[in-house]
């Protein structure tokens, strides 16, 4: 018996499995497809999972993959971005096909068992008070304390758990291609400045191997009836024949996907022991690019609750915070994203309005809101406390030691001191107790002496009395140690 079964082995199951197995969780990863998804689907991570990543001492990897940009603006509208509460103020463009694989590499690390095949498929599931059963597409019956749904936006867990996903279906439809070209690069990037537009999009695979292969976008002229039904290299091409007047001699098709602008979000998160997370909980546009960050981040916040709960300290409620918390933040992303696309738009009014935010992004403030929601660094959790810092993550910081986020990468608790007077002997188990000085820039808003931290970061007390921290640790952290 495992203590958690993943479906879905995309970015959110795999650092769900990582997180899981910072805390010695028994955890199998089931993913349907045994080939890489090689579509180019996100292009970059936000501020925020590039912090989450160097949380877990994930982050040299992924650099070394990659290219650091400026953050780009909002609804295509770029201004120059003020200076950010965050110690990675630069997007990291790396290609889906990099990140997932990379963050694969690390739960197998960590010693998740990870099964990909067709015949690891979930196809059924039930469960009662003690646990989840699950079935697999080869017959095969598991059985574990809890289950995840990982499984993308037409996640099999929440159809089967009968969740709600209320919104909007997708009025537009794009194919993405990956296709080798027989024109030359010059003539290539000259097509593009001819004929590129909002219909047509493309340029050369990023990091690709072989010359002369091309990531395409090309907006269909209707959406299909059947959204499910998979495209072929012949549609694509000739769609995009259509809008370009050139096929640009394309053969060897390495991946040929639809998507569509559907925005929907589950109504719950849990259904008892099974949840759900990533595109199996929200489903949106890809403006901004937010996707695959919420998932990352939607797993970081499970991730320690799940083990909290599987390893007997969770308190009552902890594991229910998760929907209490990522519902928001996902319905939040669900309407930027909605916001966007309609600034987007050609039309008069959105063209409008397009305008006039443009112009209010030359006030700062107005600039620094809007990334902050991009890049998730504004998240602020409700916890009922009205310091300014409590609900929110810490940012990275220079410690006279060495900087925080190096010191968690255990997933564990952290109560940083800065007045050596404290103390989280009941809970040693959990909670680090780093006494040390914060150098340098202090984070805006930090005025205090001592900061109790969870696992993903964020902070849950602020003070310097003693009484006060016990009486905050057992709400995050359990009952203390006999
Ligand atoms: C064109 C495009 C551009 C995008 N650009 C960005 C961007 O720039 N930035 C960004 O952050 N996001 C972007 N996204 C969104 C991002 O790709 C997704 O949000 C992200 O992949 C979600 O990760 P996930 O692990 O939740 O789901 P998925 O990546 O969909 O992974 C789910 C996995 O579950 C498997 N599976 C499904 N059903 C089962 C089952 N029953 N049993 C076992 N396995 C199963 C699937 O094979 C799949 O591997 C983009 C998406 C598209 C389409």
């Amino acid at each position: 018996m495992f203590d958690v079964i993943i479906a879905g082995g995309g970015p959110t199951g795999t650092m769900l499995a990582s997180e899981l197995r910072l805390h010695d969780v028994r955890v199998v990863v089931l993913e349907k497809e045994s080939e890489p998804n090689l579509a180019p689907r996100s292009l970059g991570l936000h501020a925020r999972s590039i912090e989450v990543l160097d949380q877990r001492g994930l982050l040299e990897r992924f650099l070394a993959r990659g290219t650091k940009y400026p953050i780009g603006g909002f609804a295509g509208i770029r201004k120059p971005v003020p200076e950010l509460d965050t110690a990675h103020g630069y997007l990291l463009g790396i290609p889906q096909n990099i990140t997932d694989p990379l963050l694969a590499e690390h739960a197998v690390e960590l010693g998740a068992e990870v099964r990909r095949e067709a015949g690891a498929e979930l196809v059924r599931l039930d469960q009662d008070g003690e646990a989840v059963n699950a079935e697999l597409a080869d017959g095969t019956r598991l059985r574990s304390r809890y289950l995840v749904g990982c499984d993308g936006g037409r996640s099999t867990v929440r159809k089967l758990l009968g969740v709600d996903f209320p919104g909007e279906p997708a009025g537009i439809e794009w194919l993405l291609g990956v296709v080798e070209v027989t024109e030359s690069p010059e003539t290539m990037a000259a097509l593009a400045t001819e004929i590129g537009s909002p219909l047509l999009r493309f340029g050369p695979a990023p990091h690709a191997a072989t010359p002369g292969l091309y990531n395409m976008v090309a907006r269909t002229a209707e959406v299909a009836e059947d959204r499910t039904a998979p495209t072929t290299f012949e549609e694509f091409r000739q769609r995009v024949t259509a809008l370009a007047g050139t096929d640009f001699g394309m053969h060897s098709p390495r991946s040929i996907t639809r998507f569509g602008d559907a925005t929907r979000q589950a109504e719950h998160y849990r259904v008892d022991r099974v949840l759900l997370a990533g595109d199996a909980a929200h489903v949106h546009p890809p403006m901004g690019g937010q996707g695959l960050n919420l998932g990352i981040q939607d797993a970081f916040n499970l991730g320690w609750k799940l083990a909290a709960e599987i390893r007997g300290w969770a308190p009552q409620g902890l594991l229910d915070t998760y929907h209490a918390e990522r519902h928001p933040v996902g319905a939040e992303v669900l309407n930027n994203t909605r916001a966007q696309a309609v600034l987007m738009s050609p039309e008069p009014g959105p063209q409008a309005v397009h305008r006039l935010i443009s112009e209010l992004m030359n006030f700062d403030e107005v600039t620094r809101y809007l990334v902050e929601r991009n890049t998730a660094i504004g998240i602020r959790y409700d916890f009922g406390d009205e310091h300014p810092l409590v609900g929110r993550r810490l940012r990275d910081v220079e410690l006279s030691s060495g900087h925080l986020y190096g010191l968690m990468h255990d997933g564990r608790g952290m109560l940083l001191d800065q007045t050596g007077r404290l103390s989280v002997a009941g809970w040693k188990d959990r909670v680090d107790h780093v006494v040390d000085h914060i150098e340098g820039d202090l984070p805006s808003n930090w005025d205090a002496p001592a900061a109790l931290l969870r696992p993903d970061g964020h902070v849950v007390w602020v003070g310097e009395d003693q009484q006060s921290l016990l009486d905050h640790l057992p709400r995050w952290f359990g009952a203390p140690l006999d």
